[in-house]
């Protein structure tokens, strides 16, 4: 299918809508769940964000060398009704 995207995390392809969009803005990963926000975005399932920071996924998804601030997307991943 030529909309689907692959997760940072697991590797897997998936339609977006299972598919949480990232952008970074100023250094800080951002969650863009209506994906409309400009830029370098990267596409992971919700529960694969551990994965993606333990391969150190985002920094290379978003093309940074630094590790890139996690906390607001933990937040608002945590935030998410269960299952
Ligand atoms: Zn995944």
């Amino acid at each position: 299918m030529a909309c689907e995207r692959t997760c940072i995390g697991c590797r897997r392809q998936d339609s977006p809508e299972g598919l949480l969009r990232v952008v970074l803005d100023n250094g800080v990963v951002t969650p863009d769940p209506r994906a409309i926000r400009q830029g370098r975005g990267a596409w992971l399932h919700p529960a694969c964000w551990e994965v993606a920071e333990r391969r150190k996924a985002f920094g290379r998804a978003l093309r940074v060398s630094v590790a890139p601030d996690l906390s607001v997307l933990r937040t608002y991943i945590e935030s998410l009704p269960a299952g």
